[in-house]
């Protein structure tokens, strides 16, 4: 089969494409034929490498795909060849206390398809059978493929760690980025109240598309006093935080007494100072978050396929074009999903 395969972190030549023998699935695995995969600014880390982190290459890259069941491991018994699925990307060892509790994203072993182990960037990809998402018929498989990894982050940030309920004021930073391109719609569908940042009107504008009820160009207005004249009184409830270093450490002093500041990635910088006297004296939570467990990924999925929530898509390319689309992410011009096709004849 073809994948895209690196042998080593770098630029954009680094994703090259190689011939490898089919992969068979083990006990409790499955081989999918990949009909899409989506790109994630994890895929950008893995192909650009992280400083005191060690990937295990070679390496498929790609989280999120969509595909046709090809073949059954042994024992494999709750799906069967020709299956359209979604693939969750997240495993773990399914045995130990986090697990069992539900947590898997806390397991010690838990990985990443396209990070941990080989990816979607393939024609097939080998996966467990618990992580296989059946697609409904008439749901396309293209936006099958799109929302896995973001809508669950985006998921256990706002409903498992910040609680998120029913007129909280949110407010979620770099409005199109996939994480808050999900955040805004589940802010949404918990009755929440969402204001975004974007470095441009016209992301603004997608923004408030995606149901968000007020925006801020952070380059041509002050974002944090727009926030403060948006939540009074009090403040915000709770600040979805993917950038961190430029925002992080202003989003605390906008947050009302109780309210939560979430963060799961530190596109601007990971070293910053934070004042603790709003966090002790409004009784402020600063909450980490990675991921999600395996019943809130299935649960994702239910509203996705259900048409409650609805992953937006930004460019689709062939996927002999991966170059060209980690390009496309990497310069942050997307609002929503970066596709790669993988097979045209599985739709
Ligand atoms: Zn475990």
């Amino acid at each position: 089969m073809q994948a895209v395969r690196i042998h080593r972190h770098g630029d954009f030549e680094v994703l090259g494409f190689e011939d490898l023998p089919l992969p068979e699935p083990g006990p409790g695995q499955v081989r999918i034929q990949v009909a899409w995969s989506a790109l994630n600014h994890l895929d950008t880390w893995v192909r650009r490498g992280v400083p005191g982190h060690r990937f295990p290459l070679p390496l498929i890259p790609g989280c999120d795909f969509s595909g046709v069941v090809d073949r059954c491991g042994p024992g494999v018994a709750s799906v069967e060849v020709g299956q359209r699925v979604a693939v969750a990307p997240g495993f773990s060892c399914g045995h130990c206390l986090a697990c069992t509790s539900g947590r898997q994203q806390l397991c010690r072993k838990y990985g990443i398809y396209g990070e941990t182990t080989d990816g979607g960037n393939a024609e097939f990809a080998v996966v467990q059978e618990e992580n296989l998402m059946p697609v409904p018929d008439g749901y396309p498989l293209d936006l099958a493929a799109a929302f896995p990894l973001t809508f669950l982050t985006a998921w256990h940030m706002l409903v498992d760690r910040c609680q998120v309920q029913p007129g909280d004021r949110v407010l979620i930073h770099a409005a199109g980025a996939g994480v808050s391109v999900a955040a805004t719609q589940i802010a949404k569908l918990w009755g929440a109240e969402v204001m975004v940042t974007a470095g441009t009107e016209e992301k603004v504008a997608r923004g408030l598309e995606n149901g968000a009820d007020h925006g801020c160009c952070y380059r041509n207005q002050d974002w944090t006093e727009s926030a403060k004249a948006w939540a009074k009184p009090g403040g915000l409830d709770i600040v979805v935080d993917h950038v961190g270093a430029d925002t992080l450490p202003k989003g605390i002093w906008l947050l009302n007494k109780g309210g939560r500041v979430v963060t799961c990635g530190v596109t601007s910088g990971a070293e910053m100072k934070l004042h603790f006297a709003p966090i002790f004296f409004k009784g402020l939570s600063v909450l980490g978050s990675t991921m999600g467990s395996l019943g809130e990924q299935k649960k994702v999925a239910s509203l996705i396929f259900s048409g409650k929530l609805t992953p937006v898509v930004h460019q689709r390319f062939a996927w002999r074009d991966v170059q060209q689309a980690h390009r496309s992410l990497a310069e942050r011009q997307a609002f929503g999903k970066v596709l790669l096709q993988v097979n045209p004849d599985l739709t």
